[in-house]
């Protein structure tokens, strides 16, 4: 039988990684949560939405066309016809996008859309607040984190090794404010769900970390 899978932790932990090799293992489906929030938030920069404006993004919702599908890196991301994959990336969309998340009338609609999406089972979801309100029902639940210095190492050595200007004390500075901004806003902040399994994956390498989910998700 094909479960859900929830893995939620704080930023750069490395969960769509997992992830994304996960599902392949299990022949799942992988959906990315935050590429949602991120979606949001640069059509709310485009339109010039004020982020404080809860009203006006829940209005924002009604309108969005948000579609998610499988691709060969994982998953591609769409605004109606229109490609936002890489866009959804830039680092102001980054910087803002824990603004755009802290307000239940965006929250509220992206949940329903998470909840049709995982109902058939056999699909590994990655974000915050999955195993604690998304999908509190999950057979398998992790939280996965890592030292903030490890996490914003890995995304330095990534950048650096796609040729990508790097600062390490800049990533670092912006990881540990958007985890502070996720954990402190009130509407489900980012927490590990009672049940789920607690992985530090500080010292392990990404092929002993989905050796391991593999084994709990088949066990
Ligand atoms: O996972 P990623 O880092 O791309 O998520 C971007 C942002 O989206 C997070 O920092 C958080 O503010 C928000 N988010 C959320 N709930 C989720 C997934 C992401 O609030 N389930």
């Amino acid at each position: 039988t094909k479960i859900q899978i929830a893995l939620d932790g704080p930023a750069g932990a490395g969960k769509s990684t997992i992830a994304k090799q996960l599902a392949a293992h299990l022949d799942y489906v992988y959906i990315d949560t935050g590429a949602m929030y991120r979606a949001v938030t640069l059509a709310a920069l485009e339109q010039g939405i004020d982020l404080e404006d809860g009203q006006q993004l829940g209005e924002l919702m009604t309108s969005l066309d948000i579609r998610l599908t499988p691709g060969e890196n994982g998953q591609r991301v769409f605004i109606g016809e229109r490609e936002v994959t890489e866009s959804i990336r830039s680092s102001e969309v980054t910087n803002n996008v824990s603004f755009v998340a802290k307000h239940a009338q965006v929250r509220s609609a992206l949940v329903e859309m998470q909840r049709r999406l995982a109902e058939s089972g056999g699909i590994v979801m990655d974000g915050r607040d999955i195993g604690t309100v998304v999908l509190p029902d999950a057979e398998l639940k992790v939280f996965m984190t890592a030292t903030v210095e490890e996490r914003a190492g890995r995304r330095h050595r990534e950048n650096v090794a796609r040729g990508m200007e790097s600062d390490l004390e800049a990533l670092q500075a912006e990881i540990a404010l958007r985890d502070k901004r996720d954990s402190e806003r009130e509407v489900s902040p980012l927490k590990q769900a009672e049940d789920a399994i607690y992985l530090d994956t500080t010292d392990l390498t990404i092929d002993q970390v989905v050796l391991r989910l593999t084994e709990l998700a088949e066990g």
